[in-house]
């Protein structure tokens, strides 16, 4: 045992050897300042271990090594063989299933039921852009007899991309398989919470075949590695899942460097609009799941609810009832909802946002406490007639705190719905088709669900309208985000026109 591996244990899994150093060149290494920073567990609130630390130097290194992957030997690996090394990946993951979902639990405090999701959805992103690599085509565009036109769609390069602590696996699977179906090479920043799957997951990447700096992950801080991943002069483009506040400093950083291009997926404050026809006890689980899920730390978390007054009253009282049956507790339970907020830092923001939405005169309708006495756990929080102008209705809390508020029309809620700065996602409840489709596509946000909530897929595009992002992410669209077109005119008539 080196000072690149720890022995740990997690509670479903036992011991396991957890990498620590910086992944680099197919390798783990110590950090050039062989700095390290420690790893706390949410529910506990003790050290689990620390890991290497990457500072602007390592930022140089780790770009260096996949500059020269880029300009090498990845260049001459076919798309089918992108393919076949992505779908092996996909089932080292799957095969390794289990403790990358314990890890994730132990490291990110979520229940190891939704950490199993997570890495499930991790296996069908990876493999679905595994599908991808092997069918990236150009046109044939027919301009001029005497030219012949056709656009390639290539690599943009070396690719930065910083991820955020809420889903660290997921989001990590996101960002990675378009940009490698695409044939990029990758330095990737784990977020500095959760370092600990994505190191896990980095053993995987040699062992499925990538050649050495084609995917780098380095753990470390985002005033730090962050912004030198940002800023750097060689690194062709720059994607990041994040705050809003973040984003700006990213685009900026990207403008002010070399005007690298960039994605963003940013925060959310979407609307779950239940109007008086819906099914209530089906809302009411969709509303339920749509903030509670993932102790609302998504970004497309249904945190502001607007409810039509005819089932106002009856609505809050159900609702009341279905969030007290979430169990909040040891993410290591089977029968656990909702674990710890991922820190600290977090908890104190959301209990911050819990005591203004008490001062400016929202009506708390259960919770509004810490729950327990150790680890970062907050009760599942309902606020009822919460005002637009409230902050607990304007700003993202991230945590498990929602508010309500009555609406008249439909023109009421498209209108309140829309009276936000983001535009990530939104709900709509009703059983009749023609509101679905009129506040569907009356609402400014990228994602629209209809009686249900959080029903994302590898395959549907995400991302935000407004100040929710740049770009979307899954499906085919995300492609776009890892190439340049070229377009290539050649002169067939042997002469100046
Ligand atoms: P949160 O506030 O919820 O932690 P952030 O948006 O700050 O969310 O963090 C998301 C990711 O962005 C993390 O990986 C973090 O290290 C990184 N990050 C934070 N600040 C910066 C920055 N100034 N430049 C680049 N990355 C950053």
């Amino acid at each position: 045992m080196s000072n690149l591996f720890i022995e740990l244990k997690t509670p479903a899994t036992g011991p396991y050897k957890q990498p620590i150093g910086l992944f680099i060149n197919n390798e783990f290494v110590e950090g050039v300042e062989k700095k390290t920073f420690e790893v706390i567990n949410p529910s506990t609130e003790e050290v689990i271990c620390s890991v290497h630390e990457a500072t602007e130097k390592d930022v140089d290194v780790a770009v260096a090594a996949a500059r020269k992957a880029f300009e090498g030997e990845w260049r001459r690996v076919t798309p089918q063989q992108r393919s076949i090394y992505l779908l092996k990946l996909a089932d080292l993951v799957e095969k390794n299933l289990d403790l990358l979902a314990a890890v994730e639990s132990l490291d990110n405090g979520k229940s190891i039921t939704m950490a199993r999701g997570d890495v499930g959805a991790v296996v069908g992103t990876i493999r679905y852009y595994g599908g991808w690599a092997d069918k990236i085509e150009g046109k044939t565009i027919d301009i001029n007899p005497d030219m012949f036109h056709y656009t390639r769609r290539e690599p943009i390069g070396v690719c930065g991309q910083i991820i955020p602590w809420n889903f660290p696996l997921l989001m990590l699977a996101w960002k990675i398989a378009p940009a490698l179906a695409t044939g990029n090479t990758i330095v990737l920043k784990s977020a500095e919470q959760t370092p600990l799957s994505a190191l896990v997951f980095a053993q995987f990447v040699k062992e499925a075949g990538f050649p050495p700096g084609v995917l780098n992950i380095i753990s470390g801080f985002g005033r730090t590695a962050g912004a030198a991943l940002s800023s750097h002069m060689d690194v062709d483009k720059i994607a990041f899942t994040g705050s809003t506040v973040v984003g700006r400093t990213i685009m900026k950083a990207a403008a002010a460097s070399n005007l690298k291009k960039v994605t963003l997926e940013l925060g959310g404050k979407s609307p779950n609009i239940v109007f008086n026809d819906a099914d209530i006890e089906e809302a009411i689980s969709w509303v339920n799941f749509g903030i509670y899920f993932n102790h609302g730390q998504c970004c497309c978390a249904g945190s502001r609810i607007y409810v039509q007054e005819g089932i106002y009253d009856k609505f809050v009282e159900a609702f009341k009832q279905r969030a007290l049956q979430n169990k909040v507790g040891d993410p290591f339970h089977p029968e656990t909802f909702q674990g710890p907020q991922v820190s600290q830092l977090q908890y104190e923001r959301i209990m911050g946002y819990i005591q203004s939405g008490k001062e400016q005169g929202a009506t708390v309708v259960t919770g509004g406490e810490r729950h327990g006495d150790k680890g970062y756990f907050i009760q599942p929080t309902i606020f009822a007639n919460a005002s637009q102008d409230m902050k607990i209705m304007q700003e993202e809390i991230f945590g498990p705190v929602c508010a309500i508020a009555k609406f008249k029309t439909e023109e009421d809620a498209i209108r309140l719905g829309n009276d936000t700065a983001y535009g990530l996602a939104a709900s709509v409840h009703t059983k009749d088709l023609n509101t679905a489709i009129r506040v569907s596509n009356g609402l400014k946000a990228g994602t629209v669900w209809v009686n249900c909530h959080n029903m994302l897929n590898h395959a549907l595009p995400f991302g935000g309208y407004k100040a929710s992002g740049i770009g979307r992410e899954l499906g085919e669209l995300a492609l776009a985000n890892y190439t340049e077109n070229k377009s290539v005119a050649i002169n067939m008539a042997g002469k100046m026109f």
